[in-house]
């Protein structure tokens, strides 16, 4: 560990903060915090801070509810968005039962068990994301809409990007918070952006998108806009994804990493890729949670349809990108920025290991673009496709031993129920669409 107690204790008191916020993340990825003055900071290093586990969806029934909040020391960091005086920090915690075992509905504590299971195999597992999210203007009370007022591109620039100024400012604020930022850029559709970040070990990664999600919703909050990583906000233009870069680390060494293979990988890559793709389509329901993210999974928006690998074109699912030696990696397309980090990774990282494991060698590579070809030729190369909305998702997810495990019992359940419930409530929705599509007609 980098911090001690005291180490935070000192850090509290020569930086003037008032508040502290304990977080953690729930089943579903959403961020929750409990707020303590300085005053009860001994309390809570000493993981003594409770809250009513009952009250957070799909954690205990309330015969159950008293949790443990067991602050993670170098999760220690200072939001500078807000006062400078009396300041306010954070530290994420995992959550433990009343008899000191980890609450096995904590996202964090699945993600540990499979870093642990790679530890115990020599591995850091290393992992990169990019999110992208949309910027668009609030209405004249302040609630988010769809609008913007730009129509820049790709790698656009301003005057024309009118982001510009909130981009400028989240690189600054989570530079500020210890984020090594390594491009930013404006996306593809209009008010559409990416902010890349470092690589980090699994656990920090994780943690590191859920803090990158809330700055960003915060600077861009200051600037007047909405910043939202719902995956596809409009039709007829791209969605938002959220990249998997991955690489696998034993001896300070990258074991993807083979010089003397045509495409730069080593066994174990295959092996590793060969793992994501034998499990990727049951963990769709984890890495595209919303009946929203099924929208983004179609043709033409350099979004993935099929279970595929490559090593440069943009279509499929898993990319190589051109980048050799130490810093090969595997790219999986799939996953969007309303997925929980934690589970992702888990999943992604089990799935590898899975595949070195048990030696799964990878279907050959697709080099040619999958939307040009045929049902027959795809038949021919036994390409299969994602799941296409989430119902089909979860019941893949529910049928699948491997990932239940992974995942644990209590959140499979959780998860699995909760999801039937999002795909019944939409199913019964009448939406605009039909309403636009059949009231005059019929
Ligand atoms: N926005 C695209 C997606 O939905 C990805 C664009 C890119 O390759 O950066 O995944
Ligand atoms: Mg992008
Ligand atoms: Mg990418």
């Amino acid at each position: 560990a980098m911090y001690t107690k005291s180490d935070i204790m000192q850090m509290v008191e020569e930086e003037d903060v008032e508040f502290i916020r304990l977080q953690f993340t729930d089943i579903f990825g959403n961020m929750k915090n409990v707020a303590i003055t300085s005053s009860q900071l001994e309390k809570a290093l000493d993981n003594r801070c409770m809250f009513d586990g009952s009250s957070i969806e799909g954690f205990v029934g309330i015969e159950e509810s008293d949790m443990y909040l067991h602050p993670d020391l170098d999760s220690f960091t200072i939001f500078p968005w807000r006062p400078q005086q009396g300041k306010v920090a954070r530290i994420i915690c995992d959550i433990y039962r009343p008899d000191g075992t980890p609450f096995e509905g904590d996202p964090r504590y699945i993600l540990r068990r499979v870093v642990k299971e790679a530890e115990d195999m020599g591995y850091v597992f290393n992992v990169g994301p990019e999110c992208e999210f949309f910027l668009f203007n609030t209405d004249d009370n302040g609630c988010p809409t769809t609008e913007t007022t730009e129509k820049a591109g790709y790698f656009e620039m301003g005057p024309n990007d009118h982001g510009e100024n909130a981009r400028r400012d989240m690189v600054l604020t989570l530079e500020d918070m210890g984020f090594e930022i390594e491009a930013s850029h404006h996306e593809a559709s209009p008010g559409q952006h990416e902010i890349d970040f470092r690589y980090e070990p699994a656990l920090h990664a994780a943690d590191n998108i859920m803090t990158f999600k809330l700055a960003v919703k915060t600077i861009a909050k200051r600037h007047g806009m909405h910043a939202t990583f719902m995956p596809k906000p409009k039709s007829g233009v791209s969605g938002s994804g959220m990249h998997i870069n991955m690489s696998l680390r034993k001896d300070g060494r990258n074991i993807f990493a083979d010089e003397t293979d045509k495409f730069g990988l080593s066994q174990d890559a295959y092996y590793f890729i060969g793992g994501l793709m034998k499990h990727v389509y049951s963990m769709t329901a984890i890495t595209n949670p919303l009946v929203n993210s099924y929208k983004r999974l179609v043709s033409g928006f350099e979004a993935p349809l099929h279970i595929t690998w490559s090593v440069t074109n943009r279509s499929p699912l898993i990319r190589i990108p051109s980048s050799f030696g130490s810093g090969t990696r595997i790219e999986l397309r799939s996953p969007d920025s309303a997925a929980n980090p934690y589970l992702t990774i888990a999943l992604c990282l089990a799935a590898g290991l899975d595949g070195i494991k048990n030696k799964i060698t990878p279907p050959e590579n697709i080099q040619k673009n999958i939307f040009h070809m045929t049902e027959e030729e795809k038949e021919q190369l036994h390409i299969k496709s994602l799941p296409t909305n989430l119902y089909d998702a979860v019941c893949a997810m529910e049928k699948d031993a491997f990932i239940r495990e992974v995942l644990g019992e209590h959140i499979s359940n959780v998860y699995i129920g909760s999801k039937k419930d999002e795909w019944n409530r939409y199913c019964r929705a009448v939406t605009e669409w039909e309403v636009d599509t059949y009231l005059d007609k019929f």
